[in-house]
């Protein structure tokens, strides 16, 4: 099938080489020329997993870019729409996703044959079927259902693990406004058999998404209160209370003769500092806006928000616990990124960390293993350290915040080093035992020092 892509980012661009990998002919669409000129060079954009070896297969064959968008709709079948659609005071930010139907909508407008839109952003429920329909049906003097196709198709991909995730999906989700999209959707993952198909309606497709990251939301914030009333109690750890709640039966199922198997929503009840990236905290804050507009109190939703914007100062706590005046004091910050195996630094709890710790007159330091912004206003006055021994070997506070697995190495670094900082975990990923000043969430111990 012929497939246009617009708005190539995380989303955009693993959807779009994937797709060529299973045969499609895709041309991915962009504002943004380096981005472009990028993809065509076959080098790619972002940090994902896999993504380089797909560009140097598939571009210049199956998969090109360019910023030519009524181009593209003209010369494909179908037209996913994958821009952003961030949070803008308190509520989704549909200008991106507006735009693009518009000009997709112009495009259509002199195009003979049957074409189908669908929107892979993250909307929410009733946009695929309110204003992304208008603005199509306005820019194309068409009839969504008579003259075009229209649905939406949710990506569940995780960043860091995005091509794996999208190549062996858990499912799909296509949700039509008719049997007719419905069909051409199904023909389009035709090659990604194994996976629950669900078939149902654009509001029910939206929904979907928003639930699910609401529930990786809520699991997350449900640790974070049980950490902070850990460390409230004191001499309760909350690695091992979450050990004890993963052994359950409804999280670990246990087959005679086979190994446990602990289902993957645990990874999500742990305790640390909190959740970022370029989903959760959006999606939970335009689904508790859409909620109260509708003139739904979203209590829940509104609590998960508040715990998770409560962490990175529990984080500061317990820097401040042991070294109350931070003036002059060399602090290094690991971790930049959001989430490990990511370049990706939107909505990272580094940066409210890296804030409160400048407000307090901390020397700052950061190290990330992949994430090196050349500019971001929260890291004006840091030192970026190039390598993890940069970064700690003249600290006297570590923050851990990203759970790299390069962290692993501090405790044999610093014994190498003979460096003795304090070590503040975040995500409690570092063995306490290993070091001589060793706080991390969630776990209070009377005279830790
Ligand atoms: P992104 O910001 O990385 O990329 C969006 C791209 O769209 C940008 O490159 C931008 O230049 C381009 N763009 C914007 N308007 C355009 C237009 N009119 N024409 C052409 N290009 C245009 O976004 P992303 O992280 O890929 O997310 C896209 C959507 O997918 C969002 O709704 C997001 O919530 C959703 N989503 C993201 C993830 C994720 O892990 N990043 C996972 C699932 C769903």
């Amino acid at each position: 099938m012929k497939v246009s892509i617009v708005g190539t980012g995380y989303v955009g661009l693993v959807t779009g080489a994937c797709l060529a990998d299973r045969g499609h002919d895709v041309v991915c669409v962009d504002l943004d020329r380096r981005k472009v000129d990028a993809i065509n060079a076959g080098r790619a954009p972002i940090h994902e997993l896999g993504l380089p070896d797909l560009l140097e297969h598939h571009v210049g064959t199956r998969l090109r870019a360019t910023s030519d968008l009524a181009g593209a709709v003209a010369a494909s079948d179908v037209t996913f729409i994958a821009v952003g659609t961030p949070a803008a005071e308190g509520r989704i930010d549909l200008q991106y996703v507006e735009k693009a139907a518009a000009a997709i909508g112009e495009a259509l407008r002199g195009k003979d044959g049957y074409h189908a839109v669908v929107v892979k952003s993250t909307v929410i429920p009733g946009t695929t079927d309110g204003p992304v329909r208008r603005a199509l049906e306005a820019g194309s003097g068409k009839l969504a259902g008579p003259d075009f196709g229209l649905g939406m198709n949710p990506e569940f991909l995780t960043e860091g693990q995005a091509v794996a995730d999208f190549m062996n999906p858990d499912r799909i989700v296509l949700g039509g406004i008719d049997g007719r999209t419905h069909a051409l959707l199904e023909a389009l993952y035709e090659g990604f058999e194994g996976a629950p198909r669900i078939l149902t309606n654009p509001r029910t497709a939206e929904m979907i998404k928003y639930a699910s990251n609401a529930l990786l939301a809520t699991s997350i914030s449900f640790s974070n209160e049980i950490a902070r009333l850990c460390a409230k109690v004191g001499g309760v750890d909350v690695v091992d209370v979450m050990r004890g709640v993963h052994e359950s039966a409804y999280l670990t199922s246990r087959s005679a003769g086979g190994p446990p198997r602990t289902a993957a929503i645990a990874s999500f009840l742990q305790a640390g500092c909190g959740f970022g990236g370029s989903c959760l905290p959006k999606d939970v804050t335009a689904l508790a806006a859409q909620g109260e507009d509708l003139g739904l109190a979203m209590p829940l939703l509104r609590s998960v928000l508040a715990i998770n914007a409560a962490m990175p100062e529990e984080l500061v706590r317990l820097v401040t616990k042991h070294v109350p005046d931070l003036a002059g004091v060399p602090v290094s910050v690991l971790g930049l990124a959001f989430k490990p195996d990511t370049d990706d630094l939107r909505e990272s709890p580094a940066f409210p960390v890296l804030r409160r710790l400048r407000a307090a007159g901390a020397r700052l330091t950061a190290y990330d293993p992949i994430a090196r912004p050349e500019t971001h206003p929260d890291l004006r006055d840091v030192r970026l350290a190039a390598s993890l021994e940069d970064a700690v070997a003249g600290a006297e506070v570590v923050v851990l915040v990203t759970r790299w697995a390069e962290f692993q190495e501090l405790p044999a670094l610093l014994e190498r080093l003979g460096r003795t900082p304090l070590v503040v975990d975040g995500r409690r990923v570092l063995p306490p035992g290993r070091f001589a000043r060793y706080e991390g969430i969630g776990r209070e111990t009377e005279g830790s020092a």
